[in-house]
């Protein structure tokens, strides 16, 4: 017993400790609960005003194709740098090591979209800040309509990155499909390489980005095979040990 344990690093006995916070107590589900309802919430808000202002609707569409290409980018810029992140002893360890789980997860649990759409808008904090700010230049500042319009787009397609990245995974609908193989969700195939290949196709919204993270990640990063894909072991040991499926 000794001897097993000793062979287990720091940064993976970090990430069980990490993963206990995350799954053994309540604090860490409850803020993904409220992050979630905040960014719903917010995101009903500003795009009930961003259709009220004052901009024409050929300029609503444009608004929507920036900030679906926004989207799309900022996922995938978000996602590299969550998967080299190896800061699980932090108080928001908790958050980076359950976010790691996902390279292990073929499958997630069946639900219906909107149920996906809340669930996976609680692990985007990031946005919770993004929407907060763009409130107040709503409110209390003369931002460009148009800036506007963009803002509030796109903030739900980054809700949206996270729909499109389960339906990946999850979906064999004949729409998904389709809208897959004409690239405004995410394909399955590309997807999938992210899963086999180390350091590839970081994008969730539908992978257009592709080219440009995957320069941004091939000189100044390093992939997760070698590095944090390492610290799961122990917790993934543990887990088929205790016969304990990944539930997300
Ligand atoms: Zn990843
Ligand atoms: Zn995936």
């Amino acid at each position: 017993m000794m001897q097993q344990q000793t062979q287990w690093d720091e940064k993976q006995l970090q990430f069980v400790a990490a993963m206990q916070r995350y799954e053994g107590g309540w604090a860490y589900l409850f803020f993904n609960k409220v992050v979630a309802w905040l960014n719903i919430s917010l995101q009903i808000f500003l795009v009930i005003l961003a259709v009220r202002l004052d901009v024409g609707f050929g300029w609503h569409i444009f608004a929507v194709v920036v900030a679906f290409v926004l989207a799309d980018l900022v996922s995938g810029l978000v996602h590299l740098y969550m998967d080299h992140n190896d800061h699980y002893a932090s108080v928001v360890g908790p958050f980076i090591a359950a976010f790691h789980l996902h390279h292990d997860t073929p499958r997630y649990t069946d639900r219906s979209i909107i149920h996906v759409y809340v669930d996976e808008s609680g692990s985007k904090q990031w946005l919770v800040v993004f929407l907060i700010v763009f409130s107040f230049l709503f409110l209390f500042t003369a931002t460009p309509p148009l800036l506007l319009c963009i803002g509030a787009y796109f903030a739900v397609f980054s809700s949206l990155s996270e729909l499109s990245h389960y339906l990946c995974h999850n979906s064999q609908a004949t729409t998904v499909r389709l809208l897959q193989r004409l690239w405004i969700l995410l394909p399955k195939k590309h997807h999938m390489q992210h899963h086999r290949i180390d350091n590839v196709n970081y994008a969730f919204l539908n992978g257009m980005s592709d080219p440009l993270i995957n320069w941004i990640a091939r000189n100044y990063y390093s992939g997760y095979r070698s590095g944090t894909e390492l610290h799961t072991a122990l917790y993934q040991h543990n887990r088929q040990a205790h016969n304990i499926p990944l539930n997300r």
